[in-house]
């Protein structure tokens, strides 16, 4: 039997020494390797550098797994599954729902894991994760014995990969909804149909953050289910959670119900007619929240994305009353911090604030950030205070 290898060009060979995880197909010089595979990884003078999960299809071609010359094998990823479960009991301690395993920089690569309750959901990004599918499944169940286990597999990057979409129950069932409790307020979650795997779990620790400074009335534009909004609310006197998606706006109502918080009011509107709306009212806020979905889609999409940014950002420093604060996001990759810094900057000066960057969070901790790959870095939340 030939081992399964792939040989990597010079410009690849220096990409994996910088410390990034991917080799794309251009810098590949040689495959003998199935795909989904996890072959040894080569330079062109025969030196080894590391096993990988091999794709035929991706841009992405190679996925470093390791640097070291072990196989790839059930234990393997069984410690890793530990490894990453065990970092989640030190930084996860009032919360039902988290991610347990984030792809690369928990180096099981397109790997997602995400924990809610007594369920998991389960997202295989690349062929290799794909191939392994049956393996993870016995593993989870065998780690942390869930009552079910969901694939989330509709994403599109799946296709990138020559992998159908599909959203199937793996193991055990899973009902349509799951109540979990996230700091001490419970959230419904549609595991089978909800964006991404049910929620964005990712903002998390960013919604008790926004609570510590929550106060008098607050704006929250980009709501979903509810997540900052129903979290400032106790702090609050009143909070009007708005958002364009009828189903969502429903969703919240829900967990607004489930937790008889009644100091929340509920919007379908886009956000960028009603703070022009509010702003040309002189209506005034104490907090505004700012969550939109990613503007930056792609590098093409930056300079479009900048301008709503920074839309949304004018406006909303514009009605916060002095002592306000702004928690704004953006999840775009595309638009990295110092960039997003400098925007809100430009919108500050434009609405004539003075304001201060209060702090400069990110994605919760459970959504680790592999340095050497900046793509795992995407969450910035910064909050502002407003002189
Ligand atoms: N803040 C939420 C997540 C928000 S996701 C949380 O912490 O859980 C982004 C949301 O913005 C989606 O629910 C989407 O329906 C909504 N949305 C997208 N464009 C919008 C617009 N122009 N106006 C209002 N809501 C919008």
């Amino acid at each position: 039997m030939p081992e399964d290898r792939v040989v990597i060009g010079p410009r690849g060979v220096e990409r994996l020494r910088m410390g990034h995880h991917w080799v794309y197909r251009s810098d590949i010089r040689a495959v003998d390797a199935e795909p989904g595979s996890v072959p040894r990884l080569f330079d062109e003078r025969g030196c080894f550098l590391g096993r990988a999960f091999y794709s035929d299809r991706s841009q992405i071609s190679v996925r470093l797994v390791t640097s070291e010359d072990v196989p790839v094998d059930r234990a393997f990823i069984r410690d890793r599954i530990l490894a990453a479960a065990d970092f989640r009991k030190r930084i996860v301690s009032d919360s039902e729902a988290y991610r347990l395993v984030y792809g690369e920089a928990d180096q099981i690569p397109s790997l997602v894991v995400d924990r809610y309750g007594e369920y998991l959901v389960m997202q295989n990004l690349c062929q290799s994760v794909e191939r392994i599918k049956p393996m993870l499944v016995e593993l989870l169940v065998e780690l942390f014995s869930p009552l079910g286990i969901l694939e989330r597999n509709d994403p599109k990057v799946r296709l990138l990969e020559g992998l159908e979409q599909r959203v199937s129950v793996l193991y055990g069932t899973v009902p349509e909804e799951v109540i979990v409790r996230d700091a001490g307020i419970r959230f419904v979650y549609d595991l089978h149909h909800g964006q991404k795997t049910g929620g964005f779990l990712d903002q998390r620790e960013n919604h008790k953050a926004a609570a510590e400074y929550a106060k008098g009335e607050i704006l929250d534009c980009f709501s979903y289910h509810g997540g900052f909004a129903l979290s400032v609310a106790a702090k609050a006197k009143r909070v009007e959670a708005v958002d364009l998606s009828a189903s969502a706006i429903a969703a919240a109502r829900r967990n607004q119900e489930l937790n008889a918080i009644e100091n929340v009011s509920f919007t379908e509107a886009n956000s960028f007619d009603l703070l022009k709306k509010y702003d040309e009212e002189d209506r005034r806020f104490d907090m505004v929240i700012l969550d939109p979905p990613a503007f930056a889609k792609n590098r093409e999409s930056i300079p479009a994305a900048q301008r709503g940014y920074k839309e949304i950002n004018l406006r909303a420093l514009k009605i916060l009353r002095p002592s306000g604060y702004l928690i704004t996001c953006s999840c775009s990759h595309h638009i990295p911090e110092p960039l997003f810094l400098q925007i809100v900057a430009e919108a500050a000066n434009d609405a004539h604030r003075t304001v201060v960057v209060v702090e400069r969070r990110t994605q919760s901790r459970d959504h680790p950030i592999l340095l050497t790959v900046p793509e795992t870095h995407y969450l910035k939340c910064l909050i502002i205070r407003v002189l």
